[in-house]
């Protein structure tokens, strides 16, 4: 059995392309450009590395950015009113607090205060609801990104058993709550889980997110099953690396996603698709 490889990236730019479409249709009936906000706290290299990359896919779909630096010192009354200032500014659709924030600066506090109609990362309370009873707003990007992956390459998700590795609320309960509602049959595993090899070797569809480089050989995957890698993880040369074995479990899986290249790609197009679809909620 030879492994396809699932193109991340070529299907982030057909998502990406869409995007692109839908706002100059806007623009051509006269509304305006949907707009993200984004905000950074701090100098954390990695943050800075994302923000440049959505900054990017913005200018390439014709969605209008702000970035707003403030300082690792910033206060968290200084850090809300801002965020109060954007959610009452009627030419911003989307805002985003890029994670993570300085010591001292609660994440939660932080999520509550963006206004839900605002919230394109889906992660406010509201919005995680309403994806847990099947209403959504905003798709999760990350997880929404995974089921588009899984489409695109032909996996059926309904009647298969899937299991995610992970529980974390931007990757391993979203993932698995949108599984589920595609009619997946659902296991979260986590670091308690017992006898893991034998947990994952019943998936047909397998979701690695635990952050853990290279984790998953092929001891851990049922021949020709789907394996959907989220790390993004550092080997021992400090070379970007997934939490699967990629060369090992190759051989042997059905179509799987490389790092890099896979899933980082499709985040960044469906926080695209979310602040689109903010900016058509507002009008
Ligand atoms: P996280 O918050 O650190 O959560 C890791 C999860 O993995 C936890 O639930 C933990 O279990 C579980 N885990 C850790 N070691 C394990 C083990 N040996 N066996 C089984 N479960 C184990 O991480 P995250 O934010 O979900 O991110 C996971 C990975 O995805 C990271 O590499 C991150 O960089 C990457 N990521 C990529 C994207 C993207 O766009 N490509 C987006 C987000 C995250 P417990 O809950 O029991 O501790």
């Amino acid at each position: 059995m030879g492994a396809c490889v699932i193109d991340g990236k070529a299907l982030a730019a057909k998502i990406r392309s869409e995007v692109a479409n839908e706002c100059e249709k806007m623009v051509a009936s006269g509304k305006r450009r949907p707009k993200l906000c984004v905000i950074i706290a701090g100098d954390d290299p990695a943050s800075k590395v994302y923000v440049r990359n959505k900054q990017k896919a913005c200018g390439d779909c014709g969605i209008d950015s702000e970035t707003i630096e403030l300082p690792g010192t910033v206060t968290k009354e200084e850090l809300f009113s801002l965020i109060d200032e954007k959610n009452g500014d009627g030419n911003v659709d989307g805002i985003l607090v890029q994670l993570p924030l300085p010591r001292g600066i609660d994440e939660k506090e932080v999520i509550l205060r963006i206004s839900p109609d605002k919230d394109v990362d889906c992660f406010h309370p509201v919005n995680v609801g309403r994806v847990y009873t099947g209403d959504p707003l905003f798709l999760p990007c990350t997880p929404a990104g995974i089921i588009e992956l899984l489409k695109y390459a032909g996996v059926t998700i309904s009647g298969a058993n899937c299991v995610v590795v992970g529980r974390s609320n931007i990757v391993g309960k979203p993932v698995s709550a949108l599984l589920l509602a595609e009619n997946g049959t659902v296991t979260t595993a986590h670091s308690k889980t017992r006898d893991l090899k034998k947990v994952t070797r019943e998936a047909d569809i397998l979701v690695a997110a635990i952050g853990k480089p290279k984790f998953f050989n092929r001891e851990y995957i049922k021949p020709g099953a789907a394996v959907i890698d989220v790390g993004m993880d550092r080997d021992e040369n400090g070379k970007l690396c997934g939490d699967v074995d990629f060369d090992d479990v190759a051989g042997i899986c059905g179509p799987i996603t490389p790092v890099p290249g896979g899933v980082g790609p499709m985040t960044v197009a469906m926080l695209m698709k979310n602040t689109l679809k903010a900016a058509m909620i507002r009008k």
